[in-house]
């Protein structure tokens, strides 16, 4: 799609875009929609939407237009602003592309030493295999990002979720995976005569019914009341009416107890069949955004403060030689993750309802852990892909699909799971997954290790300090109850987004919705609560290109859509790459 037909296009109106005061009862209803919507959808593959009985309480009633907006672009703004997006993450990324094709003059400031956020390719120096770190399929049903990675020239395929041999192994019983399909039981579960023969997915879907039923007959509203304060286990044994075994089940084959104690509609379910992945890895979707920027992207350059004025506001970022340096912009659009923002000075001070949102948002830990094989062994066991899940530490074991090396994934753990390799070193790390392999594949796997590895743990990374956010039931009512906080509103010049501040949480898609979102908002110049503060300053522009650019603290991002070079990444303390012996 050319610059110039993403420009010129009249802005798509937003219906319902800015829920007015005393609606919290409607912002409740399109944040738990969604959610069971994508949930539910996620579990039936098969699934025609159209016949969906949750389709009437439609979910965010702005997809198609984000869609055009990726696709098309923004008008071209009259006005043009200066804008300073804080992270390079997707979400960041995306709204300075969109921004800056209509015409504003942005500037992206980033903490870490590399753009991408938690999209993070692992590259193999040696090898030059691939392993991700942080996002690594996306499903079907997310045709704004598949729109947005055909519009950047990025080819997608097949993520190779399921794979009939790879194994179960829980209660010291091995199955392959076609047999646990159909007879879960053998896994030494206990279940009811009803819950016999269904795939643990079956089960699921079987106690997800109830919720769709509800929906149909009590309408979304009465629907949403009635589940919103349930934790998954809750609604699983009660409304889904499963037994203690085959709940337990849930947890053990399909990670579900991570989230037994979270709440029930935010409980993510990743059991799709139907995911694609990028082609060359994901970190080329960030590259290619940033490839397709005007405007600088300074790398380590955290920011520590804000002042916002009537007219402009003061960004300070921090320089590696602990200086500050004062940008100042028009509009701020601050991306970074909650607890990231927690840590940002503002004044004036953000509001109290906004500083309740952001401590109310609750990170889970996620952990992989990469071990590095001189073949595939697992080829040998005839699988091409998919993942074998286990009760021993490492919980899931994803194979890289066939001809893309032996890197391979030898757990992915969240949420309570993820403690497992929390506080180890990195070696008693790699050493924890490679026994848990071991268990599954046999003892050739210490043969066939090269001794090389990564352990990437998002909630001891210092810039997410989290993996991503499932929050626990909503436990009062009130008008003003912080789990609804309408993150689309900026305060003053300041705006939001991020995976945390739309629904549902934890995708690269949420990230890239919440972007456009306030993109388009910036664009129209909305303006919205004042902060108080109102000293009238001489305006000055500091972030022009040239005189960043002459900063010696800051680097520029690099602008080329090819891969990375395949050189060690990981200088990082939170990151881990290591060459042992062993
Ligand atoms: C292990 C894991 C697996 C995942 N798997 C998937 C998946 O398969 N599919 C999927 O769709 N999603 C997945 N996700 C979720 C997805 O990665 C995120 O939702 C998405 O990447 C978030 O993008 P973001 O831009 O909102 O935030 P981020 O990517 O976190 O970007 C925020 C940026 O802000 C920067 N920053 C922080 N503080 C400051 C500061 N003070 N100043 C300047 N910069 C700052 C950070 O360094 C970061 O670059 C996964 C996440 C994790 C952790």
């Amino acid at each position: 799609m050319g610059a110039t037909e993403r420009r010129g296009r009249p802005l798509p109106q937003i219906p319902g875009w800015q829920a007015p005061g005393g609606l919290a009862q409607t912002l409740r209803l399109l944040v738990l929609v969604p959610i069971l919507l994508s949930l539910v959808a996620s579990l039936d593959w098969r699934a025609d939407h159209s016949q969906d009985p949750l389709e009437k309480c439609t979910h965010d009633p702005d997809y198609e237009q984000l869609l055009k907006v990726v696709t098309l672009g923004l008008n071209r703004t009259l006005r043009p602003q200066k804008v300073i997006v804080v992270g390079a993450g997707v979400a960041g990324l995306v709204a300075a592309r969109v921004l800056s094709d209509a015409g504003h003059k942005v500037t992206i400031l980033e903490a870490n030493n590399r753009i991408g956020g938690r999209i993070f390719t692992y590259r193999d120096p040696k090898t030059g295999w691939t392993g991700e770190l942080g996002a690594m399929r996306m499903p079907s049903s997310h045709r704004i990002l598949h729109e947005l990675c055909h519009s950047l020239g990025l080819n997608l395929t097949k993520f190779i979720q399921y794979d009939k041999n790879t194994w179960t192994e829980v209660n010291n019983v091995k199955l392959r995976n076609y047999v646990v399909e159909k007879m879960p039981e053998k896994l030494g579960y206990a279940l009811r005569p009803r819950e016999k023969g269904h795939s643990p997915e079956g089960i699921y879907q079987m106690a997800l019914n109830k919720a769709l039923k509800d929906f149909k007959v009590l309408g979304c509203r009465k629907a949403m009341k009635k589940f919103e304060r349930l934790t998954l286990l809750e609604y699983l044994l009660g409304e889904g009416n499963l037994s203690q075994p085959a709940v337990q089940l849930l947890g053990d084959v399909l990670s579900k107890d991570g989230f037994f104690y979270l709440s029930f509609p935010g409980s993510r379910a990743r059991l799709a069949r139907r995911y694609s992945r990028i082609v060359g890895g994901w970190d080329l979707l960030p590259r290619a955004l940033l490839s397709s920027l005007s405007g600088p992207v300074l790398l380590n350059s955290p920011v520590v403060a804000m002042t916002q004025y009537q007219h402009h506001v003061q960004v300070q970022m921090a320089t590696s030689h602990h200086n500050l340096k004062t940008l100042t912009a028009d509009v701020v659009l601050l991306t970074a993750s909650g607890p990231a923002v927690q840590r940002i000075r503002f004044s004036p001070p953000l509001p109290h309802r906004l500083q309740e949102a952001l401590r109310g948002l609750h990170y889970v830990p996620a952990t992989k852990v990469y071990l590095s094989f001189r073949r595939p062994f697992w080829h040998d066991d005839h699988m091409k892909g998919g993942h074998s899940n286990t009760n021993r530490p490492s919980r899931m074991i994803f194979y890289p699909p066939p001809h893309e090396g032996a890197l391979l994934l030898a757990s992915y753990t969240w949420s309570d799971a993820a403690a497992a390799f929390a506080g180890l070193s990195p070696d008693e790390a790699l050493r924890l997954a490679l026994r848990d392999v071991a268990a599954l594949h046999g003892p050739v796997v210490y043969q066939l290790w090269d001794g090389r590895g990564i352990v990437k743990r998002w909630a001891e990374d210092p810039h997410s300090q989290g993996g991503f956010v499932v929050q626990p039931p909503v436990l009062w009512h009130s008008e003003d109850n912080a789990q609804d906080y309408n993150w689309a509103v900026p305060y003053g010049h300041i705006y939001f987004a991020g995976e945390h501040t739309a629904y549902p949480h934890g995708w690269v898609e949420t990230a890239v919705k919440s972007a456009l979102r306030a993109a388009i908002r910036i664009n129209s110049g909305q303006r919205h609560v004042s902060p108080t503060s109102s000293t009238q300053e001489p305006w000055q522009w500091k972030g022009h290109r040239h005189s960043m650019a002459r900063s010696t603290t800051c680097h520029l991002a690099k602008r080329d859509a090819t891969p990375p070079p395949l050189q060690p990444q990981f200088s990082l303390p939170h990151t881990t790459h290591n060459r042992t012996a062993y």
